[in-house]
This record gives C-alpha cells, sequence and structure tokens, in this order.
C-alpha cells in the first residue's frame, strides 16, 4: 500500500478522515503506524496528498488529511483483453490499474472457457476490489473503467469501432507480424487474446476494423506478462 485511499464514506468532516478494516490492518501491522505519522494519501477519484495520524486503536485510525495534488495521468490506451482465467483475471486487474489503463472492455473469445463468465471474482465489487489493489500500489486515486463483452462477434462488429475512433489499433498476436512499435504518443486501442491466443477468425474481424497485428518475438508470454510487456514497450 504506497497511498492510503480514502473513499468518500471515509470522509467525516473537512480535513478529516476516518478507516477500519484492511487498510488500518496494513496501518498497524505493516507500516507500524504511530500518532504523528504522515502517509501519502488520496481520495478515490480525486486528489492526493498527506494523511497525518491523529489517532488510532484496533478498530480505527483517525487522519487529518490535505489533498491538493492532482493523480497522476492515465495512460491513453483501452485495452481489450480476452477474458482470463480467474486467477490471473485478479492479479491482471491489479496490474491494469496500477499501470495507468484508462479502460479495459474484456471480451468473450473462442477459446475463453465459458466457465470463466461464471466466476465470482468478475462481480462488480469484486473487480473494485482489486483494481483498488492496484491504485496503491501505483499511487493512483482514478479506478480505470471496465466494460464486459459477453459475445465477441457484435462487440467487435457494433461498438469497437466507435470505442477506438481516434486510435492507433493494435491486436497482438504472435506469428509473422510487424514487431511491435515502441514509444507511441497517440491513444491506442491495443487487443490481447486468451492463454490459446486468438483464432484467424478473430484477428480476420479486428482487422476489419483497422487493427494491425504486431508481434514481440518469439518468446510466447503469458497474458499477464504480455499486458506489461506490451504496455511498457509502447509507451
Ligand atoms: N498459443 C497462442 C499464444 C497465446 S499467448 C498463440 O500462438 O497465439 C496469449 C496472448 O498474449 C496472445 O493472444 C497475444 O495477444 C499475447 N502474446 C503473448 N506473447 C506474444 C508475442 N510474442 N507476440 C505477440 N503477442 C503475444
Amino acid at each position: 500500500m504506497n497511498l492510503l485511499l480514502f473513499e468518500q464514506q471515509d470522509l467525516l468532516a473537512p480535513g478529516r478522515a476516518q478507516i477500519s478494516g484492511r487498510r488500518l490492518q496494513h496501518l498497524l501491522h505493516t507500516h507500524k503506524a504511530v500518532v504523528g505519522q504522515s502517509f501519502r494519501a488520496g481520495l478515490l477519484g480525486g486528489c492526493q496528498g498527506q494523511a497525518r495520524l491523529l489517532e488510532i486503536d484496533n478498530q480505527q485510525a483517525l487522519f487529518d488529511v490535505q489533498l491538493d495534488r492532482a493523480p497522476p495521468a492515465k495512460l491513453p490506451v483501452t485495452l481489450v483483453l480476452a477474458l482470463p482465467r480467474p486467477k490471473m483475471l485478479r492479479r491482471i486487474l491489479q496490474n491494469v490499474a496500477s499501470m495507468g489503463v484508462a479502460r479495459l472492455v474484456l471480451v468473450n473469445s473462442f477459446r475463453v472457457e465459458k466457465s470463466f463468465w461464471q466466476t465470482p471474482f468478475l462481480q462488480p465489487a469484486a473487480v473494485r476490489e482489486q483494481l483498488i489493489l492496484g491504485l496503491e500500489q501505483a499511487r493512483d486515486t482514478v479506478l480505470p473503467e471496465v466494460i464486459l463483452e459477453k459475445r465477441f462477434k457484435p462487440f467487435v462488429e457494433d461498438r469497437l469501432g466507435q470505442l477506438a475512433a481516434g486510435c492507433h489499433k493494435l491486436v497482438a498476436h504472435p506469428g509473422e507480424f510487424a514487431p511491435c512499435p515502441r514509444g507511441l504518443d497517440e491513444p491506442l486501442c491495443l487487443a490481447i487474446g486468451p492463454e490459446g491466443g486468438w483464432i484467424e477468425y478473430e484477428v480476420g474481424l479486428l482487422r476489419q476494423q483497422g487493427f494491425v497485428p504486431v508481434q514481440l518475438g518469439e518468446r510466447i508470454l503469458r497474458v499477464e506478462t504480455a499486458v506489461t510487456a506490451l504496455l511498457a514497450r509502447l509507451f
């Protein structure tokens, strides 16, 4: 937890915030927090600054907060990701939030197992929890937007054009394609496939929407590694 992230309901009065639960336990046991100590803090969806600890016990902690700095800029990225398996999904949600992706679209694909859509980790509260862990890690306060698209073809044919309007459009796909570019300086829509990869039909539909297949070399990376490697290379 590199940022103490407050939510609206933690604010008691102007300049006063109170926390309990997970964040309190983390302060007590990891930070060994003591009264008077200051922490980097932020308000979810708002500014960042400092929080000075006024009182702490096993139930709650009270802070004096001064939040006056803007959060870091988001990456101008819409990431279209074939829904990963549940365990990987949680880590990817954290990574996506930590890396500053502005918008994540979790999409079905031929090689996504149907059962993955049933996971409790896709419930809005569970998704939010992982995104918040990612924000705390990276010292950001703004949640990425998350969209679920359970049908690939209607999404790509009817909605992707508008979502990706004005963006550079890339689909990561191992093979004899152009190497993935480096250091882009423009909005990007990037499609990353499932563990088994995109099928050619899917790459064809994405191409029809203006997506260009690119590759990262002959090593096939795990989806979560590919997400980080592609974003790091592209920005
Ligand atoms: N066997 C699959 C590999 C899937 S890896 C295949 O041959 O397509 C999961 C996803 O990560 C891929 O769909 C792609 O989007 C991305 N990825 C992983 N390694 C990559 C590489 N070397 N080049 C481009 N994309 C890669």
